[in-house]
């Protein structure tokens, strides 16, 4: 019998290993294997195929071993892998690799110990000299990998050897896994049974009256676990935590475990242990949202996909958990997808409310051992409900009925790095058609491609104008940048109308959030005497100043180094800072408003796992009276006495070089206002311009999204753009500009063989030509959205790379392939 096995590598195609006779019953697809993979990795990969025919080229391995028992993937979900793998022109292993949580993934990094229940002294006489040798330094060092083994006995058939020594039970090979997925265990007590008998319980009971504190004990445990009623209780026990919590003595439980009285074992315990379902809470949707809500569920008789679209603070969420709800009542999965991170605080506990442990999260902070969990549990049926961030989609969903994209949006779908460069809000409405589910993409400033898309009636399309309650949408003042810094009334980098609207609502106890795309302290430094600017050696970007760290830094590789005295290129000490970032903001704040209670939120802040949970718990409970942040401020945040919020930098935002810069700066800027005024006190929103002319300010501050929609689209048909255009987007990379310039020269006259000339564009030096050492040169390639051969035209791409690799100077060009980049 052979097996093809899907590997965590990117390499398209499968590999067929040979399954040993004894696990022949108990191999299955989706089921994980561990195997050889060249000479020396062991890596963990996934069946896909059972089948009787070997490989024609090589000689199959056997696979060395089966980790599950039962399937880990399922084959709808390998359905959505392969789809993503073509889509984006990736290899399914990249897929895999990117989709599967790392503590499901065994390799030669993976560890081998002795079998705990192994009588090394017992037995060494009944091992070959190699077995010994390695049980051996299992004996003195405990642990080592796989690789280390390989070492040691620098044999090539050190597989035999390890897999004989498996086969004797002398050693585990697991625990990287078990390492890596240490599920979370609590220590429970029970009675021993010589103490079920009741009258020997009774005995028991008079003879501690002189021992109180060991009496105290027990009558705890009965009163948690009353055995004299049932029997059958004692069997569970009783969490030691629990029994502490009534105040027992330890050093008495202690004793009593001693003399037998009681036995004590592990249990493992879900590290989701959220509180169960609330089966009081009750959502009342106003009628508005009940309407809206009803709109939703006839369209989706028809259509698969609905787009609602509902200004910030209308309640969108709460129609996602009427909804959620109905379909968990229906026995249903439902996936619910978040942008990012920063989002889910708020909204895992809104939820949590409602669904409590039904509710499983996934997202990148949590450990892999968390992940792993929620993957498990999904299969378990633990978790029909899951929220996460983009990389939920891989999930071994098997029955969804229903996923909602939050914020749609949002770019943050978007993967960058490393392969598949997948789009979670577009690859979901795959995995829905996969479940025959339905999709809700919820957004108050709907992306142009969703929109037109509905327009074009392929979606469904319900609107909610109204915000709950008495919050009326806040009102957006500009500020004149221009004008104030002629008339001098700017404090740095504050216009007066923004400060003496900051200085009124902290006067009146409210808060305010001021918003700025940009991290560090100033986006760079120049001399003031020549010029000069401080750049990254590694890629061609000037380097970031960050007062808290005294430091230069590169957003792009990390690089950072001290700021320098003087200037390298003329000794001048005159090193002034350019721009500003939220650090400095901060600092501005602190100087204008020495009272406030000043916070910053960007990426430098919220580094550990809770910083980020921990500033908007003090936010909410009224500690901070001013947030400074960048995009994390801008979205889903939901705080009742925020009244103002204060945008800096939109002319910078309106000028970036891509064609979707109005579309982010229009978004960004409702999003960021909808921040402000969510209950019944009023709000604004303050935007620091200096060209008050430009049209889509108007857009911006009358909120009309009709208009900005028919401007934008306008130039997307003109310029060729999406939605009426395809975008594949090629970068080279090379060390060497004077390889990669022909290079990218070569392969773009291969596409125009293909492809009309003025959809193919390039070879240009993009706007940051070199990172992390390897310059970059990008080739994008436009294709039609109606009938155009997507597929063809991808093979043709790979077809014209290959060629161009086959060239022996060009071989070390490295070509990314990105399908509907952001
Ligand atoms: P959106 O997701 O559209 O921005 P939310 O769902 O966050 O809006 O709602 C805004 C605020 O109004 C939240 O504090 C929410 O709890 C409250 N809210 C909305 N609808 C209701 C409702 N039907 N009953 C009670 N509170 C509601
Ligand atoms: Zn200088
Ligand atoms: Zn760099």
């Amino acid at each position: 019998m052979f097996v093809d096995v899907l590997l965590p590598v990117p390499i398209t195609k499968l590999f067929t290993y040979r399954v040993p006779f004894e696990l022949n019953d108990f191999i299955g697809t989706g089921y994980r294997v561990i195997v050889q993979f060249g000479k020396k990795k062991i890596i963990t990969g996934v069946v896909v195929n059972i089948h009787g025919n070997p490989p024609e080229v090589y000689q199959a391995k056997y696979i060395i071993d089966l980790l599950d028992d039962q399937p880990i993937m399922n084959e709808k979900q390998l359905n959505l892998y392969k789809w993503i793998a073509g889509y984006y022109m990736s290899s399914m292993g990249e897929v895999l690799n990117v989709g599967m949580p790392s503590g499901l993934k065994l390799s030669s990094e993976s560890k081998i110990q002795l079998h705990p229940e192994f009588d090394l002294v017992q037995s060494f006489a009944l091992f070959s000299e190699k077995e010994q040798l390695i049980l051996n330094v299992l004996e003195r060092d405990q642990v080592i990998t796989y690789g280390e083994a390989a070492h040691i006995l620098q044999i090539k058939s050190y597989l035999k050897i390890i897999k004989s020594l498996i086969a004797k039970d002398a050693i585990l090979i697991f625990e990287e896994v078990k390492d890596k997925y240490t599920p979370k265990k609590d220590t429970y007590v029970k009675l021993t049974n010589h103490w079920l008998r009741e009258d020997y319980l009774q005995e028991l009971m008079t003879e501690l009256e002189k021992k109180p504190k060991q009496l105290d004990v027990l009558l705890a445990y009965l009163q948690l676990a009353p055995v004299f009623k049932d029997k059958e209780l004692n069997a569970k026990g009783i969490a030691k935590r629990e029994l502490q919590a009534k105040g027992i003595s330890v050093s008495s439980l202690k004793t009593l475990e001693k003399n037998k009285v009681f036995e004590s074992f592990q249990l493992v315990i879900p590290r989701f242990s959220l509180p169960s379902v609330n089966a009081d809470y009750t959502i009342n949707l106003t009628v508005k949202q009940q309407q809206v809500k009803a709109e939703i569920l006839t369209i989706f008789e028809q259509k698969q996909t609905v787009l609602l679209h509902g200004i910030t603070g209308s309640g969108k969420t709460e129609i996602y958990i009427d909804l959620i709800h109905d379909v968990l009542e229906q026995g249903e999965q439902v996936l619910y997808l978040l942008p990012e991170i920063a989002l889910t605080t708020q909204i895992v506990s809104r939820l949590q409310l409602v669904f409590g442990n039904q509710m499983g999260v996934y997202h990148s902070k949590y450990s892999d051992n968390e992940r792993v969990e929620v993957w498990k549990g999904l299969i378990a049926g633990r978790f029909p409900l899951i929220i996460g961030v983009r990389s939920s989609i891989f999930l071994p969903f098997d029955n969804l009925g229903l996923v909602i994209v939050d914020e749609e949006h949002e770019f943050s779908y978007k993967q960058y790095d490393p392969a598949p460069r997948y789009h979670a809000r577009d690859a979901a409405q795959v995995l829905a058609r996969i479940h025959s589910a339905k999709v809700l993409m919820g957004t108050a400033t709907p992306s142009i491609e969703s929109f037109y898309l509905a327009r074009e009636g392929r979606y469904g399309y319900v609107t909610l104008n109204e915000r709950y309650g008495k919050a009326k949408l806040p009102k957006i003042i500009f500020a004149d940048l221009a004008l104030e810094r002629k008339q001098k009334t700017i404090k740095g980098d504050f216009t007066s109308v923004l400060a003496d609207k900051i200085a009124q609502s902290l006067s009146r106890n409210e808060q305010v959030i001021i918003f700025q795309n940009r991290r560090g302290y100033s986006p760079y430094i120049s001399c003031d005497e020549c010029g000069w600017i401080p750049k990254c050696n590694n890629c061609a970007v000037s380097l970031t100043f960050h007062m808290y760290y005294n430091q230069l830094r590169c957003h792009y590789c990390g690089h950072h180094e001290r700021l320098p005295v003087t200037c390298p290129a003329c000794g001048s000490t005159k090193l002034k800072t350019m721009g500003f970032g939220t650090e400095k903001l901060e600092e501005d704040l602190k100087l204008l408003f020495p009272e406030a209670r000043i916070q910053r939120m960007d990426l430098d802040t919220t580094r550990r796992k809770y910083s980020y949970q921990k500033i908007i718990n003090d936010f909410e409970q009224g500690d901070i009276d001013l947030l400074v942040g960048t995009q994390m401020v801008s979205k889903g945040l939901d705080f009742e006495n925020v009244t103002l919020v204060g945008v800096f930098d939109v002319d910078r935002m309106l000028h970036f070089p891509d064609f979707r810069s109005f579309e982010r700066t229009y978004q960004l800027s409702v999003q960021v206002s909808g921040r402000s005024g969510r209950s019944d006190k009023p709000g604004e929103v303050i935007l620091q311009t200096a060209n008050l002319k430009q049209p889509i300010l108007h857009y911006i501050s009358s909120q009309n999204f009709l208009e900005f929609y028919n401007h934008e689209i306008e130039e997307r048909h003109k310029f060729k753009y999406p939605p009426f255009y395809r975008l594949i987007r090629i970068t080279l990379k090379h060390k060497n500009k004077s390889v990669l310039n022909p290079a990218s020269q070569m392969l773009v006259r291969r596409i125009r063989e293909h492809f009309p000339k003025d959809l193919t564009l390039g070879p240009h030096e993009p706007m940051i030509s070199k990172i992390r050492n390897l310059f970059l040169m990008e080739i994008l390639l436009k294709i039609p959205r109606e009938n155009a051969d997507l597929k063809g035209s991808k093979n043709i791409l790979i077809h014209a790379a290959n060629i161009m690799k086959q060239e022996k100077d060009y071989r070390g060009v490295f070509i990314v392939f990105d399908v509907d980049p952001y």
